[in-house]
């Protein structure tokens, strides 16, 4: 079957931005953050092709019964944890590491009868306000926890930084400062680094590092694109020139009418739509590749197409290959003129645009 639009994951870029990774936190474990369908990417083939990982992070128990099923035996650590004893049960069959932000959960490990002692990762809030304890209920908890009956397997630290991409770095200073009196003088591996802090604050590497973002090959940054901090973009979304026409001045093009011809144009039709995962916030006149040749938008993005303006390009045909973004154009760039996040546009990546791993 001929495919219109296709995601290509490029695995040797995966591989090679964990490398980089490993390289800019030469004493720290890599736990790669595969939520989300991996950032877009495809959770399965991402995580076979990040095996080399120390470990693994979703966020939801669903994706890490499709890693355990895919055969992945690497530790995986459920980033929200349980919400209830049904959930407490899967967890243990799937012998997974669990980080526990409230309460409930260090209840429902109490009340737990399973054999084997779960991995945990208590989660401290140093200034994220979004799951942890609070630094002043840390100790309590640490020692509910260090008190469960069988003993926990590990027990790690880890807080999340709201501000790592912020150049000042003030705020992750704040959270630092909160965070190391709560573990001043125990014997415990932390994790506190996301993307932005691996590359940007050395001192948040700690004995475990979370990069999501930046093993894709992009760049946590706004002033800054993945290739620039030594990443290759892992995702190329491309797709399929499938009309063409011809347009006279001044006339329209597209729901809306919104492009309109200045001049004899000619109009590429793409398959790529917002049903695709491209989001209609993308303006009229964001770059798109065709040919290896950058050509505007003109218009809304609708549904299943977009059209560009290919009048200033060499001939283009039907069956011409077009980048939406990846190797040749940034993510980082659409983003910027979507008016939102390189995260958001690879996550937004739809379930019938199939992914392709080479
Ligand atoms: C998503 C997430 C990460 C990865 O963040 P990036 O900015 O993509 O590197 C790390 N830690 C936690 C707790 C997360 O939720």
């Amino acid at each position: 079957m001929t495919r219109l639009i296709r995601a290509r994951i490029d695995s040797a870029a995966l591989r090679a931005n964990l490398q980089a990774i490993r390289a800019r936190a030469p004493r720290s474990r890599v736990m790669a953050v595969v939520k989300a369908n991996a950032y877009g990417h495809g959770l399965v083939p991402a995580a076979l092709a990040l095996a080399d990982a120390d470990a693994f992070a979703v966020a939801r128990l669903e994706e890490a019964v499709a890693l355990r099923e895919a055969g992945l035996k690497r530790r995986i650590v459920l980033l929200e944890g349980v919400l209830d004893a049904t959930q407490l049960a899967q967890a243990a069959a799937l012998e997974l590491d669990l980080v526990v932000h409230q309460l409930e959960q260090i209840e429902l490990l109490e009340q737990f009868r399973g054999a084997r002692p779960f991995p945990l990762w208590l989660k401290v809030d140093t200034g994220m306000n979004r799951l942890g304890f609070r630094p002043q209920d840390f100790r309590a908890a640490w020692e509910r926890l260090r008190n469960l009956k069988p003993a926990p397997q590990q027990l790690r630290v880890l807080t999340h930084l709201a501000c790592a991409d912020d150049a000042d770095g003030g705020y992750t200073a704040e959270q630092l400062a909160r965070l190391r009196p709560l573990v001043a003088g125990l014997e415990v591996e932390l994790s506190i680094a996301n993307s932005a802090a691996i590359l940007a604050q050395p001192s948040t590497h700690a004995a475990w590092v979370r990069p999501g973002l930046a093993l894709y090959g992009v760049s946590p940054f706004a002033a800054q694109r993945g290739a620039q901090l030594g990443l290759r973009p892992a995702m190329t979304l491309e797709s399929t020139v499938i009309a063409l026409r011809e347009v006279a001045p001044g006339e329209r093009a597209g729901y809306g009418g919104v492009w309109r011809a200045q001049r004899p144009s000619r109009l590429a039709i793409v398959a790529a739509g917002y049903g695709d995962g491209l989001p209609r916030s993308i303006p009229d006149g964001a770059p798109v590749l065709i040919g290896g040749r950058r050509a505007p938008l003109a218009g809304h993005v609708s549904m299943d197409m977009i059209a560009v303006d290919i009048t200033d390009l060499p001939p283009v045909t039907v069956g011409d290959r077009v980048e939406l973004w990846g190797a040749h154009l940034p993510v980082e760039e659409l983003a910027a003129a979507a008016g939102t996040i390189a995260y958001e546009l690879l996550c937004a990546v739809s379930q019938r645009v199939p992914i392709e791993l080479v």
